[in-house]
């Protein structure tokens, strides 16, 4: 089983390339977030976890195949890690960053170009409603400013 793991590393470098190419600037592995996020996008305030099929249990994949041998012991793992991956996920969502996952079937070479325009579309698209939060957030704060000190309003002063 160790050769699926380590596998699922050279589709992940492959991507990143491609990503860093198109202009994205990334952290890698952050461990100050939850779950150390194979790819970290602070300005599109995305997260990109790259996730080995066959680990995470990717639903209706081909190299999802529970092994003949050991079946319940692989099932729970496996379920342990998708259990891990939602907890994780609900993390990172209620620190306001917005997650993709990438399944290791998808940077196969005939799907390669078709997952880099998802993941740079879902990247650019997140960074958008983020920073139209973020507007509005502050628009928000401003009326308050406005409604709790009217310009006609003078705040008496403070005497020392
Ligand atoms: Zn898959």
């Amino acid at each position: 089983m160790s050769n699926i793991h380590s596998s699922s590393t050279k589709p992940e470098v492959k991507l990143r390339h491609e990503l860093w190419r198109r202009g994205f600037r990334y952290r890698k592995n952050d461990k100050r977030l939850p779950g150390s996020p194979d790819m970290v996008f602070p300005k599109h305030r995305t997260v990109v976890f790259v996730h080995g099929c066959f680990w995470h249990g990717h639903k209706g994949c081909k190299k999802y195949t529970v092994p003949k041998t050991n079946t319940e012991f692989w099932i729970e793992k496996v379920s342990r890690n998708q259990n891990r991956d939602e907890k994780v996920w609900r993390d990172l969502e209620s620190e306001n960053w917005e997650v993709v996952i990438v399944w290791e079937c998808e940077l196969e070479n005939k799907r390669f170009g078709e997952t880099v325009e998802r993941v740079e579309k879902e990247i650019l698209k997140n960074g958008e409603t983020y920073r139209k939060r973020e507007a509005e957030r502050r628009s928000i704060k401003s009326d308050y400013r406005e409604i709790c000190v009217p310009s006609s309003f003078s705040l008496p002063l403070k005497k020392h």
